[in-house]
């Protein structure tokens, strides 16, 4: 339980289970909720769901549910400190300081920081080599050349590798021992000689940053014509690849303003956007988006321009990209630059060559992904019926991500249309493909037979969310005794508490004090199709329960007539007020 005012209840109000949720399960927005293949049973169709304005998830099937703790505990298989530590880390909420556990536990952290520090020196030194070597003079002429001044420089502390061979090697030598050097990605090691040298040699140099800015990688361009043209640091204690988007800490603030990102191949690219004054922009720096990079960006934002080389590996990419951000939901559009006369480009070379009032029309125009996909498709030669099925492979997978039916329709006219296809032909791929997808959710028949009355759900819908009448409405539930004998009785006292206390009602709380059979009836209730709540429902409800409970007292009357011969008891029972209330039509 996250006590009022803990650190546990801060990161509670700051987390958003969708969110986080979404790391592990691929959600789908269905109605106002989210739904996916549940992680804790294997099934088929999706039957766990998340609430998004109530911040718990329940799963049909398996009955698992709870606040964002408990999924995380569920998940990482940890307990409640640790489940508070981890939900902290990914909102990017600061954990207050705490003991670190076991020995290795210290060590690693401590060469984790090391690291970073000899990165951080790392930096330092290849800006000092490009402002004031002989051989950094080539460098910034080269750097010049590409557009990037001094402010630039400054800005995205581009740095030189001096082509020496082991000039980084000497000045960190004095402080690392060999072991540290080598893991850091710096300097590598020459096997057959047993040597350190520098890894970067002859390069222009950026650092690579993590999520909160610390560097800890470099990525490097060669200067002369030595390959590969692009090196990067190795996996690292401290870095991994498809880890970290390059950009990403410089870009968050504008990721959430703007909510949406430009998403480019390499840093010079994202570098070149930036300047243009855009600063929604993150590199994948490698040739397609990583799994968890996605899962990195999906905390910012879900809508991207996949703005990607336009030569065939670049297409490759963003067809590959694409895939992976539709599965996760995204919306995304892509945006193919022009040629720049006979040139591809890239956007730094479109920058570069167009200006960046240019890019900004282009990247305005960005068309949304199907768009992007029906031209590549309208490539293809759609002369033959067997061409024309190629194209409709092509397009259908990502067709079928479309999560909304009505889109769905609508781009399957504009793909008939423009690729000249039977449009009937079409649907019934489309549909086909689609039904292998649809969520449906699911109840076990073993839930079914515990199922609560409509009325009784109703009523604890309305005292969880009827932010204008719920306390009334405990009320008027708790002087009736209206709920009493209920199989809902415990939902309904543990709700009417809840609601006269006068705070929130949180679902999460409440559920945290029933037991699980009565827990899962609350959360699968609160995950109902229902309307907004009125008073005037609500007092239909409660008359709909009076009636029961006048049946159920007028069943024990006549299980006691029976039981007992006619005397003066009877005329005592058949006094009981209610039974005047009855309404015998109903
Ligand atoms: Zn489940």
């Amino acid at each position: 339980m996250a006590e009022a005012g803990s650190f546990a209840e801060k990161v509670k109000l700051q987390a958003d289970i969708v969110r986080v949720v979404g790391e592990y399960v691929r959600l789908k927005k269905i109605g106002q909720n989210f739904a996916g293949l549940c992680p804790f049973h294997s099934e088929k169709s999706p039957s766990f769901n998340v609430h998004p304005v109530k911040q718990f998830y329940h799963c049909f099937g398996c009955g698992k549910g709870g606040d964002v703790f408990n999924f995380v505990m569920d998940m990482e298989k940890c307990e409640f400190p640790e489940a508070v530590k981890v939900v902290a880390e990914k909102c990017g909420i600061a954990i207050p300081r705490q003991k670190e556990r076991s020995p290795e536990e210290r060590k690693e952290n401590q060469q984790r920081s090391v690291l970073v520090e000899m990165h951080r020196e790392a930096q330092t030194f290849f800006a000092k080599q490009l402002e004031g070597t002989p051989e950094g003079k080539a460098a910034r002429a080269y750097l010049e050349d590409r557009g990037l001044d001094k402010d630039a420089i400054a800005r995205f502390g581009i740095g030189y590798a001096p082509s020496g061979g082991d000039a980084l090697l000497r000045h960190l030598k004095s402080k690392y021992n060999e072991k540290l050097l080598s893991v850091s990605g710096l300097v590598s090691r020459d096997e057959s000689a047993g040597r350190l040298f520098d890894r970067f040699r002859r390069r222009i140099t950026f650092p690579i940053s993590s999520e909160s800015g610390k560097i800890v990688a470099f990525g490097a361009r060669a200067l002369g014509d030595d390959m590969p043209k692009y090196l990067n640091s190795p996996e690292t204690p401290i870095y991994s690849k498809s880890n970290v988007l390059y950009h990403l800490d410089r870009a968050k603030e504008a990721l959430r303003r703007q909510d949406f990102a430009i998403l480019v191949e390499g840093y010079m690219d994202a570098i070149a956007v930036a300047r243009a004054g855009i600063s929604n922009v993150v590199a994948s720096c490698g040739t397609s988006l990583a799994e968890p990079q996605i899962k990195l960006l999906q905390r910012f934002t879900k809508r991207v321009i996949v703005n990607y080389d336009p030569d065939t590996a670049g297409q490759a990419a963003t067809e590959r990209s694409l895939s992976l951000l539709l599965e996760h939901d995204f919306e995304v559009r892509v945006l193919a630059l022009p040629p720049v006369g006979d040139k591809k480009a890239d956007p730094d070379l479109f920058i570069r060559e167009c200006g960046k009032d240019e890019y900004l029309k282009f990247l305005k125009e960005a068309p949304p992904y199907v768009d992007y996909l029906i031209a590549r498709a309208r490539q293809m030669d759609l002369t033959t019926g067997e061409g024309k099925q190629r194209a409709l492979n092509f397009l259908l997978p990502y067709i079928q991500k479309i999560p909304n039916g009505i889109l769905r329709s609508e781009w399957a006219t504009r793909i008939a249309q423009q690729l000249r296809i039977d449009e009937p032909l079409l649907r019934s791929a489309l549909s086909k493909a689609a039904k292998e997808r649809r969520g449906v959710i699911t109840t076990r028949p073993e839930m079914i037979g515990r199922a609560a009355k409509p009325v009784e759900r109703r009523l604890i819908r309305m005292l969880a969310e009827a932010e204008g009448f719920r306390h009334e409405l405990a009320k008027h539930l708790q002087n009736a005794h209206l709920y009493h004998g209920l199989e809902t009785e415990k939902i309904f006292a543990a709700l009417v508490i809840a609601s006269l206390s006068g705070q929130p009602v949180q679902a999460t709380e409440v559920g945290a004090v029933l037991e699980e059979r009565d827990r899962r009836l609350l959360f699968e209730i609160l995950f109902e199709e229902a309307n907004e709540p009125s008073w005037e429902e609500a007092m239909s409800c409660i008359e709909a329960l009076q009636h029961r409970q006048a049946e159920r007292e007028l069943a024990d009357v006549q299980r006691s007539i029976e039981a007992n011969p006619p005397g003066t008891e009877l005329r005592g029972l058949l006094t009981v007020e209610t039974l005047s209330d009855l309404n015998w039509s109903g």
